[in-house]
Parts: structure tokens; C-alpha cells; sequence
């Protein structure tokens, strides 16, 4: 499945929604990356992020600040940006240095500007199925999944892996399309044996080739969400590759998809804060 091209045709998509909402409003969309210390990937995805951005016409803006910020500093700055009516969309790059409480500067952000889908509110609505914007990656994914007319309703689909920006929202993704979703964990006894049950499987595990070949079911559909150093993914690719019917690289598979899903969620917040309907 190939992520660089899907994502491209989203960017393109987006690019006109963002014409459209200058024309009809005057009003250029705007997201906020926030990132605080100077972690260089974390500097590097927020720079690819921006680009991005600018490339469909929306404005980006950039809040750095010191890896000594505090969580009450990054609260108090996150709660501005989601009072200020000229920003639709708030990125908070993570992972945040260790002395910030993650969650509280996450809850920081106003529901209808959390365009990486990270707050519980967002968790909520994707559980309940109902509008609001999913967590980047994984909405990432099933985009992918329905580009390539995956079938999802029936399928056994075995996440591997349960952040609440990756494991569980992709499970409570693909069970409100009416997947048998098995989440599994650290703690899981018998992986390989579940994840060779798994019609669909998603691997959102941060270990390099954890996933082996002869863990995937023939024909299953592979997702790997994983980015690990050396840009090599959580599934051994090419024995794994062997077995499935479809599967994601890495890189140019899920990836590009989560940058690609951020911008498109925040042309929808701009839309839905400007009142136009798309
Ligand atoms: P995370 O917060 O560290 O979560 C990892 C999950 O894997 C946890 O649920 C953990 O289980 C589980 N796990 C760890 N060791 C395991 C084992 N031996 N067996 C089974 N499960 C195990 O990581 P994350 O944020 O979800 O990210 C996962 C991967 O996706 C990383 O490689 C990350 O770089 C990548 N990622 C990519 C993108 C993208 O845009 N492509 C975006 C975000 C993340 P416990 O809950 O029991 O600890």
C-alpha cells in the first residue's frame, strides 16, 4: 500500500478545500505547531509538518519552547492558542520532556482544534463513532485501508500495541467499522499466535522487525505504524511482505498518511470554525 501517493492525492484535495475557504471567508487556515526542547526529530517532523502546510496554502505557525518549560507554562500557552480565533488547527509534538504532564498539556486543547486527534474528547468521539477528528495515525491508516477497498466489516483485525494515540484508537476505528478487533499488549501471552489469526494486522509497537513473517496470516493485510531508528518499521518487511495480501512500507507507507491526515483535519476544523460547509 503505498502511502506516498494516497497522501499526495489528499495534499492535492486539501489544497483546493484551502482555496475555497479563502474565497468564501477571506480567512487563510492556520495551524500551530507547538514543540517544546530541541529533540532534532521531533524539530524535523515539525518542520516537515509546516512545509506540508504551506504547500496546500494554509499559514503554520511555530511556538517553540524551552525544554525547562513547565506544565502549567505549556498549559497556559496551549489554552491561548485554542482561545485565539485566527488558529483552527493545535499540534502539540510529542513525546514532551519528562517533567511535563502529557495529558493535562494534551487536554489543554480546545476539542474543535484538535486536529491530531489527541484529547480524550477525541478518543470519545472516535469510540462513539461520531464527528469529530480522529487520532492522525491511525485515521491515517484506515484511509489507507479504504483507498485499497479493504473489506473491514467481518474481518478479524489484530492490533498489536495500545497508546492512546495509536493502539487504541485504531482499535476502536476498526471496530466501529465491524471488525472482531483482539488488542494486544506487552503483557499478551501467545502473540504470535494471535497476530496470525488476524485478517487485518496492525503493528504499533516501537521495535524494529518485531513483527515476524511468519507471524501474518496468508493473504492477511499488514499495517505498520511502526518508525524506528533507521527508518525501519515494526514488521520484518520482506518475509512479512511474502505472506500478505497488501502490506505498508517503511518509509512511504503509514507515515506519510498521518501528515497528510493532520492537514486535511485541519482544512475540516477551519471549515467547521468558519462555519463553511465543504
Ligand atoms: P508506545 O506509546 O510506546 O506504545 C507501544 C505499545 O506497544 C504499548 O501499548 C506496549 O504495550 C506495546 N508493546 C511494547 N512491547 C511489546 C511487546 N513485547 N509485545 C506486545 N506489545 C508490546 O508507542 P506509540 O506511540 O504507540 O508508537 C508505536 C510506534 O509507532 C513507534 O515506532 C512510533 O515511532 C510509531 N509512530 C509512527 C507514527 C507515524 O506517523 N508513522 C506516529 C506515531 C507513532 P503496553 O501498553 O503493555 O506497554
Amino acid at each position: 500500500m503505498d502511502g506516498k501517493t494516497v497522501s499526495q492525492q489528499i495534499l492535492e484535495q486539501c489544497a483546493e478545500r484551502v482555496r475555497a475557504i479563502v474565497e468564501r471567508s477571506g480567512v487563510t487556515p492556520c495551524l500551530t505547531t507547538v514543540l517544546v526542547g530541541s529533540d532534532p526529530a521531533s524539530a524535523t517532523y515539525v518542520k516537515m509538518k509546516c512545509k506540508r502546510c504551506e504547500a496546500v496554502g494554509m499559514k503554520s505557525l511555530r511556538m517553540d519552547m524551552p525544554e525547562t518549560t513547565t506544565t502549567a507554562e505549556l498549559v497556559a500557552r496551549i489554552a491561548e492558542l485554542s482561545a485565539d480565533p485566527a488558529i483552527h488547527g493545535i499540534l502539540l509534538q510529542h513525546p514532551v520532556p519528562k517533567q511535563i504532564d502529557e495529558r493535562a498539556a494534551f487536554e489543554a486543547i480546545a476539542p474543535s482544534k484538535d486536529v491530531d486527534g489527541v484529547t480524550i474528547h477525541s478518543f470519545g468521539t472516535t469510540s462513539f463513532d461520531l464527528p469529530g477528528f480522529g487520532s492522525c495515525t491511525p485515521e491515517g491508516m484506515m484511509r489507507l485501508l479504504d483507498h485499497y477497498k479493504v473489506e473491514i466489516k467481518g474481518k478479524h483485525a489484530v492490533v498489536i500495541g495500545r497508546s492512546p494515540i495509536l493502539g487504541k484508537p485504531m482499535a476502536m476505528m476498526l471496530l466501529a467499522r465491524h471488525a472482531t478487533v483482539t488488542i494486544c499488549h506487552s503483557r499478551t501471552k501467545d502473540l504470535p499466535d494471535i497476530a496470525r489469526q488476524g485478517d487485518i494486522l496492525v503493528a504499533a509497537v516501537g521495535k524494529a522487525n518485531f513483527v515476524k513473517g511468519d507471524w501474518v496470516k496468508e493473504g492477511a493485510v499488514v499495517l505498520d505504524a511502526g518508525y524506528n531508528e533507521g527508518n525501519v518499521g515494526d514488521v520484518d518487511y520482506a518475509p512479512a511482505a511474502a505472506r500478505a495480501s497488501m502490506i505498508t512500507p517503511v518509509p512511504g507507507g503509514v507515515g506519510p498518511m498521518t501528515i497528510a491526515t493532520l492537514i486535511d483535519q485541519t482544512a475540516t476544523a477551519a471549515e467547521r470554525l468558519l462555519g463553511i460547509h465543504a
